[in-house]
C-alpha cells in the first residue's frame, strides 16, 4: 500500500482502505480529503446541485448518497488487477463551494469556478452530480485550450435548445458545449440514447452538428464490443472528457433518477463499456443525476459509486501515462 494514500491529511494510524467499510467519514471511496491541490492528482468533486431540472428534482443529494455507497468500493480492478490508489494520489475535494444555487447562471459561475481553480492546480477531475446541467460548467473550466473530444452516455442527447425561457436546464449542455467551442461535435459520441419525444429537435441538432449518436436498438444490435471500437474511432486519441448520466441504466439497475426510460444498460454492460475506454487521453469525467428521493434501495447510488469507480480506474490510467510522457 502506497503511502500516497495518506495523503493528504489523512488523520488515522491506517489507511482508508484498511479500516472495516462501515467506519470513519464517508468520503468518496474512502479517500482522503483534500486540504491543498499541491500533490494531488485527480480530486473527487461533489456537485449538489439539482436547479435545472425539467422534471422530477433530487439529483442535488447525489454525491452525499454516492459517498455514502462508495464506502463498498474498494481498491483493486477484477479486471485490470490497477489499483488507481497507487498510481495517484487520489483524494475527496469536497463540493462545490456554492454562493449563487439558486440561480442557473450563477450556480453554473460557482461550478466553472470551482473546476477552473483544479484545474489551474494541474489535477485532474472526477464529479458527481447533481443534474446534467453541471457538466456545461465543467467543460468551460477544462476545456479552455480548445474543443474536447466526448463520449456521453445517457438515455436523452441533451442537446435541447430553451425550454420554458431557459438555455441552460439539464436538457440543454451539450447543445450550449458545441455552440460554446467547449467540445468538437465530430468527435462526439451519445450512447444509448432511447424514449419517446414530443419534439426531436435535440435529436436533430446531435445528428446535424455531426455527433455520432448511438441509440440504445443499436446498441443492442451491435453489442458492447462494437460500440466501445465505435466510440473510440469517433473520439480519434483526442483529449476526451467522459459524462455518465445515471439514466442511460435501465431503471430496473438504476431506478432513483429524475428522467427514467426504460430499456437501458444493464450495469455490467455500462461496467464493459467504460473498460474499453482504458487507455484514451481522458482529461476529466462525470457521473450525474442521481435523485436519491427515488432510491429506496439506494441501488441507484451503488450503480453510480460503481461507474465512479470504473471511470476512477481509466482516469488514473490517463493520468499516469500522461506523466510517463511528460
Ligand atoms: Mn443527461
Ligand atoms: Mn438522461
Amino acid at each position: 500500500m502506497s503511502d500516497s494514500r495518506r495523503e493528504p491529511g489523512f488523520r488515522g494510524p491506517l489507511g482508508p482502505m484498511m479500516a472495516p467499510r462501515y467506519m470513519e467519514i464517508p468520503t468518496f471511496m474512502r479517500a482522503p480529503v483534500i486540504e491543498d491541490l499541491s500533490g494531488v492528482d485527480i480530486a473527487m468533486v461533489g456537485v449538489p446541485y439539482d436547479g435545472a431540472v425539467t422534471n422530477r428534482p433530487g439529483a442535488r443529494h447525489g454525491p452525499r448518497e454516492v459517498r455514502n455507497a462508495s464506502s463498498n468500493m474498494r481498491a483493486i480492478h477484477p479486471s485490470t488487477r490497477a489499483n488507481p490508489f497507487e498510481s495517484c494520489r487520489i483524494g475527496d475535494g469536497g463540493d462545490v463551494p456554492f454562493t449563487r444555487v439558486y440561480e442557473i447562471e450563477g450556480a453554473h459561475e460557482d461550478i466553472e469556478a470551482y473546476f477552473s481553480s483544479i484545474r489551474s492546480a494541474g489535477v485532474f477531475p472526477l464529479a458527481v452530480g447533481g443534474d446534467h446541467s453541471i457538466t456545461l460548467p465543467i467543460l468551460r473550466a477544462l476545456a479552455k485550450d480548445g474543443p474536447v473530444s466526448l463520449i456521453h452516455i445517457d438515455a436523452h442527447t441533451d442537446t435541447w435548445d430553451e425550454f420554458m425561457g431557459s438555455r441552460f436546464c439539464h436538457g440543454a449542455p451539450f447543445r450550449r458545449a458545441v455552440e460554446e467551442g467547449l467540445i468538437d461535435p465530430e468527435r462526439t459520441v451519445q450512447i444509448g440514447i432511447r424514449g419517446a419525444q414530443n419534439s426531436i429537435e435535440g435529436w436533430n441538432f446531435s445528428e446535424s452538428s455531426g455527433m455520432r449518436v448511438i441509440p440504445m436498438d443499436e446498441f443492442a444490435r451491435s453489442g458492447v464490443q462494437a460500440v466501445g471500437e465505435e466510440a473510440l474511432r469517433v473520439v480519434g486519441g483526442k483529449p476526451t472528457y467522459l459524462s455518465f448520466d445515471i439514466d442511460s441504466l435501465d431503471p430496473a439497475f438504476a431506478p432513483g433518477t429524475g428522467t427514467p426510460e426504460v430499456g437501458g444498460l444493464t450495469t455490467l454492460q455500462a461496467q464493459e463499456l467504460i473498460r474499453m475506454f482504458r487507455g484514451l487521453d481522458l482529461v476529466g469525467a462525470d457521473v450525474v443525476e442521481v435523485a436519491p428521493p427515488f432510491d429506496p434501495t439506494g441501488i441507484t447510488a451503488l450503480a453510480g459509486a460503481t461507474m465512479m469507480y470504473e471511470l476512477l480506474c481509466i482516469l488514473s490510467a490517463a493520468v499516469e501515462a500522461r506523466q510517463e510522457s511528460a
